[in-house]
Order: structure tokens, then sequence, then C-alpha cells
């Protein structure tokens, strides 16, 4: 996990917007690259604020002695909620999209005779979290009461686009009017929220009229491809997460040997096989059978026969160079001749936020500064 990266690319999206705040998204562990050691570093580089979605994340971060503002979106609001009382009291931004939501959040506020900093969601079409438009009055309306009680201050509005992915999309611009509409809505009713965010990555890279008072950058800043057809090395952005693993075994087979389970592969000549120590218990995609991903020994090589749970073979070719002890390049940054994370995604029909969420617990985190 190259730390330099992640800032590099945290000063690339500071530079391509002019809102005042930007948000780095750190949930599911960072996407797989390590909750504090990439918050620190997205701080240090000049992004103001943390995202996460779970409570629990947000906990891990102030426990951590990490003092940035910080706004967690996804929680079951219960009057018991231990983690609730502990995210409102570590001054943890909580996000609401209704008023039971609400009414919790305000009450464990005033049990603790603190005031809950929340940022009030409106769905605006992906029907995820959120206030649907025709809900949104009872809300603002309910946390302008709360507000008058001094149990909360709404310091945000925002959304998630449903099309986020997709910037081009007209139901974007639709759903940013609707945006506009119902924080106004929100000013008529008395709130006075400093924070209206919007902006994903790939509209952080291609629709600066949505950044509003901050973004919420993920994908971008770990150097991932945000969109279809946006190469992250069109706007500068590098990859931080390389996968790597020693070569374990090199043997030689025949020609019309059956490799791994069900003799999926056969080889067609006499092969050197490379073992792999990784496997779907791993986070590497069954899916990437027979792919050319790995690099080895200066080439890319193609995953043959199934995917083990602890273990793949490669294919090293009928003859090769390649040694016991030698590091293979699963992905990482295209720029080192690797294949990146995107480049699993698309071999196994998906994208690489899969293939980097995936990436299991179980494998070391290393840290580094460059490549
Ligand atoms: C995950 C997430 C983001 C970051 O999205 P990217 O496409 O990875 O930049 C932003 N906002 C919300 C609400 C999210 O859930």
């Amino acid at each position: 996990m190259d730390l330099d990266a992640i800032g590099h690319n945290v000063g690339i999206l500071r530079e391509r917007t002019r809102s005042a705040h930007l948000m780095a998204v750190v949930k599911g562990n960072a996407y797989g690259h390590g909750l504090l050691e990439t918050a620190r570093t997205a701080l240090a580089a000049g992004a103001d604020w943390l995202g996460t979605a779970q409570l629990s994340e947000a906990l891990a971060l102030r426990r951590a002695g990490i003092t940035a503002p910080i706004l967690a979106w996804l929680y079951l609001a219960t009057t018991s909620g231990g983690a609730m009382a502990e995210a409102v009291g570590n001054d943890v931004d909580i996000s609401l999209g209704s008023p039971a939501q609400l009414e919790v959040v305000a009450g464990i506020a005033s049990g603790l005779g603190r005031t809950a900093f929340i940022h009030l969601e409106l769905d605006s079409g992906l029907s995820r979290g959120g206030a649907r438009r025709e809900d949104w009055p009872a809300l603002v309306a309910a946390a302008r009461a709360a507000e008058l009680s001094g149990s909360v201050t709404v310091r945000g509005v925002w959304t998630h686009l449903a099309w986020a992915d997709v910037p081009a999309h007209p139901a974007n611009t639709a759903a940013v009017a609707e945006f506009e509409e119902a924080v106004r809505e929100a000013f008529d009713a008395g709130l006075a929220p400093t924070l209206r965010h919007v902006a994903s990555s790939a509209n952080i890279l291609a629709r600066p009229e949505f950044h509003f008072d901050m973004v919420r950058a993920g994908l971008a800043m770990y150097g991932l491809s945000p969109a279809e057809h946006m190469d992250p090395a069109d706007y500068g952005l590098r990859p931080a997460l390389s996968v790597t693993a020693p070569v374990v075994l090199v043997k030689h087979v025949p020609a019309g040997t059956g490799v791994s389970y069900e003799h999926r592969a056969i080889t067609h000549e006499s092969r050197y096989l490379g073992l792999i120590p990784l496997g779907y218990a791993d986070g590497i995609p069954k899916g990437i059978s027979g792919s050319s991903v790995v690099m080895v020994g200066g080439q890319r090589v193609p995953v043959i026969g199934k995917v083990c749970m602890d273990q793949f073979m490669v294919d090293l070719g009928h003859e090769t160079s390649v040694r016991v002890g030698e590091t293979a390049l699963l992905f990482g940054d295209p720029a080192a001749g690797a294949a990146s994370a995107d480049d699993w995604g698309a071999a196994i029909n998906s994208h690489g936020d899969e293939v980097i969420n995936r990436i299991a617990p179980r494998l070391q985190r290393v840290y580094t500064h460059g490549r």
C-alpha cells in the first residue's frame, strides 16, 4: 500500500475542486487499504473530512486519536444504541433520513446533555438512505424543532446520486435541481446548513457544478477508475494498492496434464507451472481463471485452472526463468507493467472496486512511501 499515492491523489482532487471541503471516504477499511493509515495520509494531504458508512469505523478513527470531522451514514437507530451514544459523545456527525432516526439521535444527544451535529440526506433517486422529496418538508420541520430544543444542529444537507458513476447522465442534472430545491426548503424552515454535498469521485472529476461546499472522494483517492471509460491515469491519479505473493513452487508438467480441480485446464504442450499461495479465501476471484493478469519474471502470465481456496497456479510457459521465491505481482500500478485492479474487475465482468474490497483481512498490509 503506497501511502504516497493516496497523498498524491488527494492533492490532485484538491486541485480539481473549488469546494471548500474534501471528504476522504474511508468506509470498508478504506476500501481494503487500511482505515487509520489511509485516514491519516488523506488528512495530511489536504482532506479535511472523513466519511464512513458504519459508526464502528468512525469510532475506531476517534479511538486512534483522529480529531478531524467525521460523518457516518449507516446505522440502526435504537435508543439503546451504545455506539450511537459513543458517536454523539465523540463529535461524530450523523446522517439522518427520517424523523424516526432524528428522534433517536436527538434523544441520545439530550440524554448526554450535548448537541448532535447532523446532515440531512435527501433521497434524490437512489432509493437507498435519505428522505424522499415528498417526505422532506416533514424532516426539515422536525429537524428545526430539534434544533430549537438544543439537541441537534443541522450542519449539512446532502444526497448521493443514483447515476453517480455515469456523470453525463441527464438524471444527475434533474437530481441536483431537486437537491437545490430541498436545500432552499431547509433554509425556508429556518435551518442554516453550511455543508451541501453531492459529488463522489466520478462527478468530482467530471461535473464541477455538482461540487457545492464539499465533495466526497473514494475510488479516485485510491487511484481507481470511478466510472467506465474514465482512466485514472488521464487525471494523473495513481493506484495505491498492489497485491504481491511469492511463487512458492515451480514444476514441470508434460503435455496433456490436467490442472486444478476437475481439470478445467489441460496443458497442450509441456509447461512450467508456478504455485501462488493466494486463493478465494484471500479474495482472489474464481472468475480470474484464464486471464493473463499476473506479472512474474517480467511478463504477464495466465492463471491456469480453477482458483482454489488458498492457492492457484499460473502458466509460466514452455520454458521459464522464474524461480521459487520470485515475486508475483497480481495487480498494482499499470505504470509498473502490472494489471490494474480495474483490469481484474473487467476480467470478471465487474469493476476494480469489487476486487480491492474483497482482498481479505488475512493478507498482511505493508505500507510504503513510493512503489
Ligand atoms: C462510497 C460513497 C462515496 C464515495 O464514492 P466513490 O465513487 O468511491 O468516490 C461517496 N458518498 C457516499 C454516500 C458513499 O457511500
